[in-house]
């Protein structure tokens, strides 16, 4: 991630409110980095910028050697697709589906055939320890557990960048820290455990 000279305003009426001002920050393959602010510090709006899901006012924003300033937004949803993963404060789980199919849909998505599917979906969920809940839905978990959910589905098709938005928001300290735990672990190993 290379982002040099980032603005973002949000159009209020006539006016604009700029939610993120000079922003310079550049990560490398491998790191794993938190960014702290209070509420409103503009953490998410950043966060969205990264993944594509929304554009810079200025600047430029490179991000798994694409810059961003000259994608598409087809070109930004391929990328998200394949090669991104996303965690969030609420989950984002589709009630009606398993912990399975929740986890298998990036890999649908990517038309992953089935054999391959059912391989990479078991490993992810057993990795995030969550083998015995295959076949629960979301109402029936957890808040850990439906975060671990959400972080199988994130990493489910082996993506380059995971972005997480306050994935620990929800839950008690004892999952919180379990839940980091997971992520830590998920920097360190997940390139060579699938
Ligand atoms: P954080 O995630 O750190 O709490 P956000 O990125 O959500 O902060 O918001 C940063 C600032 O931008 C806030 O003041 C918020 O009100 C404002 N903001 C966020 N989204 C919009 C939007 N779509 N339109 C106008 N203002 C917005
Ligand atoms: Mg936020």
């Amino acid at each position: 991630i290379s982002i040099k000279s980032l603005v973002k305003r949000y159009p209020i009426g006539n006016d604009f409110f700029t939610a993120l001002k000079d922003i310079n920050l550049t990560l490398n393959t491998g790191e794993f980095t938190g960014l702290v602010g209070p509420s409103g510090s503009g953490k998410t709006t950043l966060l969205n910028v990264i993944g594509g899901l929304d554009s810079a006012s200025e600047g430029t924003v490179n991000v798994l050697h694409h810059s961003l300033n000259n994608t598409s937004h087809n070109e930004r949803a391929l990328l998200r697709r394949k090669h991104m993963g996303f965690i969030f404060q609420s989950y984002n789980l589709l009630p009606v589906y398993t912990v399975y199919e929740n986890v298998e849909l990036p890999l649908i998505l990517n038309k992953v055939s089935p054999l391959e599917r059912e391989k990479k979906v078991n490993q992810a969920i057993e990795w995030v320890g969550l083998s015995d809940k295959r076949d629960s839905r979301p109402n029936t978990l957890s808040g850990g557990q439906c975060q671990r959910t959400a972080i199988a589905r994130a990493i489910v098709h082996q993506p380059d960048l995971v972005l997480a938005d306050e994935p620990t928001a929800n839950l008690d300290a004892e999952n919180s820290h379990h839940i980091m735990k997971i992520l830590t672990k998920l920097n360190k190993e997940i390139s060579t455990s699938f």
